[in-house]
């Protein structure tokens, strides 16, 4: 751990020990908190990128935590109307977000959740969900790390040319990724093929086909039948774009996007869905007449923040909460409680009255 998040961790439990966070949760205690999951962890993923993958053990913990604090669990929808109305009646609203659609999700985070009481929106990029492959970039990434930075030979790989490839020199390690990747894409995406063809890169650089357990579906979406299970468990369905990709400066192509969405999600017999997630927490001025022509009744980004019913800026910008299992528990409570909200104030503050 760097020495600045070690000072913070250690203000922070200070703070929390003198009862900072609990008067924060009272004066913030109608503001809107979002939270966001990504995908469950079915072998080693949370290892490999804790950010993205987390266990159901860790969602149980927040969960208890949070029920423990009283917070009150909202759908999104309701929050979002709520915001709208002007005002949230519940004490210390949360409304919790899955991102992508992974198949871990279900186990590990959608269903901890709506066993818990608190309702789910799960907003899906389509195109992997449609295709129903593993999603390349992060199982190839994952091979690779599991690899290690070491020397390896590779033959027999359509992607490379045979030969020795120092994976340890970030240049050589980019260009095996750059060229798999390109070779993957160039397949036709059905599952059994891309499988293959993973499961061949992993083995000629040294991960044999059990270690990468591509069975196990840990790096695959939850396919159409499963979201319609969730569905009907109480899971809301929303939008994560078709490509998984913002196109910046592009509204005609975001438009186009969020209609491919919109359309597998309804014809697979979905529930038409209202609210949008900017992929990778991309985005930009033209979202917001794209919202309103289609009728996207909100938009969430990646920035950390608490949503105040009275004034609650635009609906197709709202801020959101990464939890995951690199955000420790002093973390997690000091942003849930709104005491990292109080800082950014101060410190935009500030930043507004430092001459310039
Ligand atoms: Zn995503």
């Amino acid at each position: 751990m760097d020495v600045a998040r070690y000072f913070k961790l250690g203000v922070l439990a200070g703070v929390r020990a003198v009862g900072g966070f609990a008067i924060a949760r009272w004066l913030s205690s109608h503001q809107l908190r979002i939270l966001c999951y990504h995908g469950g962890c079915i072998g080693d993923e949370r290892l490999y990128n804790p950010r993205l993958f987390c266990t159901a053990a860790h969602v149980r913990s927040r969960l208890a935590w949070l029920t423990r604090k009283s917070f009150t669990p909202m759908a999104l929808a309701d929050a979002v109307s709520g915001l709208r109305k002007g005002r949230i009646s519940e004490r210390l609203p949360v409304v919790v977000t899955i991102d992508d659609g992974w198949f871990s999700s279900r186990r590990d985070v959608i269903e901890p959740c709506l066993s818990s009481g608190y309702p789910v929106a799960l907003y899906v990029a389509t195109q992997v969900a449609k295709h129903r492959t593993p999603v390349l970039d992060v199982t190839v990434n994952y091979i690779l790390w599991r690899v290690g930075r070491n020397r390896v030979d590779i033959s027999g790989l359509p992607a490379l040319t045979s030969g020795s490839y120092d994976l340890a020199d970030a240049e050589t390690r980019q260009h095996v990724h750059d060229a798999v990747i390109g070779w993957l894409r160039g397949l036709a995406q059905q599952p059994a093929e891309i499988s293959a063809a993973l499961e061949q890169f992993a083995t000629a650089i040294g991960l044999a086909p059990d270690a990468l357990d591509l069975q196990s579906r840990r790096f695959d979406y939850l396919d159409t039948e499963e979201l319609r299970a969730i569905a009907l468990q109480g899971c809301a369905i929303e939008l994560h774009g078709h490509e998984h990709r913002y196109p910046v400066g592009q509204p005609a192509r975001l438009r186009a996007d969020i209609l491919a969405c919109r359309e597998f999600l309804t014809s697979i017999g979905l529930p038409k869905p209202l609210h949008y997630c900017y992929p990778s927490g991309e985005f930009d001025d033209h979202a917001e007449s794209v919202f309103e022509e289609l009728g996207i009744a909100s938009g969430t980004t990646c920035l950390p923040g608490l949503v105040n019913p009275k004034s609650p800026g635009s609906l197709g910008y709202l801020p959101r909460f990464l939890d995951s299992e690199s955000v420790t528990d002093l973390e997690f409570e000091a942003e849930m409680s709104g005491f990292l909200e109080f800082v950014r104030y101060l410190a935009k503050r500030g930043a507004a009255k430092a001459p310039g």
